[in-house]
């Protein structure tokens, strides 16, 4: 609405105008061919008032007369543009025999004209007929063209022959070329050059202009608002990320620490059940070893030591169990007193083996802290070739270590799976 707004106001934009005649200051003259060959005449009728009459010889041959303003101040000086000017509004008076008359624009041709040679300034020219010749004739300046004459009398280069008012010297008016005989009276009331201070493309590219500055403003704060946003938005998703890992630590943190046994270090129930779950899956073929440890009467132990005494007892044989196991063993406390060892890839005598030797090293053991105390454990060993699941085996195993306490303790029984 505003570009069609716009748009229309060109039409009641203020018209530039260029007074010529009636002035004072202009300097102007009439000419015939007095001055130079033929013998018409021609004279101001009234000086001030712009008129003059013409005579023109009646001898067969070519005459011509006629008025010249200079516009840019008189021969030796540039002209005026007045290219942004499209009509020029003329008031004439005329009586005389000519069927039409000439109006013209000498336009001082940079590179071309010579600036004191007013013939070598184009002439631009209209000729009009007399029957429009009025008080308000108004003429376009694209009616005029560079006359043939001019172009042809001064080999004037293409490039020149176009009709150009940028550099206008001089408007004139003569009678035609040839003249008709007799008088012929003028009375010039008028000269106006009419344009547009901005001329309609200037205007529209104005408007064009003004709408992508428009666009291209909006879009740049846009664009710095949605890098910001982008940013501000990233910063949010880094920090998210780090709370995110921070939590994930946490998590970590505490899962382990879910699955470990205080006092001994060593994973609780929990925690092997975790570990049986991911290295024992239900559809394992793997083989593997199953010992199940107990301390015998260490309620007694408790008894005499104290149950400070007690957990020393606890970490003291965590530690020797641990000696003997390798780096792919388990050992979990199970509960109490009660430790589980998990032995992958090893078959019933390897690890029955490995009882003993944990039994012998634990009965044959020295605690500091009380040089009396002997301590003993009782032991279940069983093995799985993937065949029977974990908890089928774990149950056997149990059994086998219910024998050995029955059979006297501080033993080991294999299981029969
Ligand atoms: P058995 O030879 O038949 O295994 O006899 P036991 O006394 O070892 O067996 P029982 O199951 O009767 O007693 C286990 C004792 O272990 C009972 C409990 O007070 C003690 N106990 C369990 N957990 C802990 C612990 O973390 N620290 C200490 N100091 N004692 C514990
Ligand atoms: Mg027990
Ligand atoms: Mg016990």
């Amino acid at each position: 609405m505003i570009t069609v707004a716009v748009m229309y106001a060109h039409e009641f934009l203020p018209a530039k105008k260029l007074l010529v005649v009636p002035s004072t200051s202009i300097p102007h003259y009439i000419y015939a061919d007095m001055n130079s060959a033929g013998e018409s005449m021609v004279q101001w009728t009234d000086f001030e008032g712009l008129a003059w009459e013409c005579d023109i010889e009646n001898d067969g041959k070519a005459h011509a007369c006629g008025f010249n303003v200079y516009l840019g101040g008189g021969l030796g000086t540039a002209g005026v543009d007045l290219s942004s000017y499209q009509t020029i509004n003329i008031d004439l008076d005329y009586e005389g025999g000519d069927q039409r008359l000439r109006f013209y624009l000498r336009n001082y041709e940079p590179g071309f004209s010579d600036i004191n040679d007013m013939q070598t300034a184009k002439f631009n020219n209209v000729q009009v007929p007399v029957t429009y010749i009025k008080d308000d004739l108004v003429l376009s300046m694209s009616e005029f063209s560079a006359a043939e004459w001019w172009i042809t009398q001064f080999k004037v280069p293409r490039e020149n022959a176009l009709p150009n008012f940028r550099n206008v010297i001089a408007f004139g008016i003569d009678t035609s070329y040839p003249s008709a005989p007799g008088k012929h009276n003028f009375k010039l009331n008028k000269v106006e050059f009419i344009g547009e201070w901005v001329a309609r493309e200037d205007w529209y590219l104005g408007i064009l202009v003004f709408w992508l500055s428009v666009i291209m403003f909006v879009g740049a704060i846009s664009l710095a608002k949605l890098t910001k946003e982008i940013r501000l938005e990233h910063q949010r998703l880094e920090r998210l990320a780090n709370q995110n890992s921070l939590l994930a630590q946490e998590t970590d943190k505490y899962k382990k620490l879910s699955m470990i046994d205080p006092l001994t270090g060593l994973l609780n129930r929990h925690g092997l059940s975790e570990y049986i779950e991911q290295y024992f899956p239900m559809d394992t073929k793997r083989l593997v070893s199953m010992v199940i440890i107990d301390i015998d009467h260490f309620k007694k132990i408790n008894d005499s030591l104290g149950h400070d005494g007690g957990d020393l007892v606890l970490k003291k044989v965590t530690n020797l169990i641990k000696s003997h196991t390798r780096q792919s063993d388990q050992v979990a406390r199970w509960g109490g007193e009660e430790f589980v060892l998990v032995l992958p890839d090893t078959h019933l005598e390897g690890a029955f083996a490995i009882a003993e030797k944990m039994r012998a090293l634990i009965a044959a053991a020295n605690f500091d802290q009380f040089p009396e105390l002997h301590v003993t454990i009782s032991l279940g060993v069983g093995t799985s070739d993937g065949k029977i699941p974990f908890h089928q085996l774990f149950r056997s195993v149990d059994i086998a270590l219910y024998q050995a306490k029955a059979q006297g303790r501080n033993r080991t029984i294999k299981a029969s799976v």
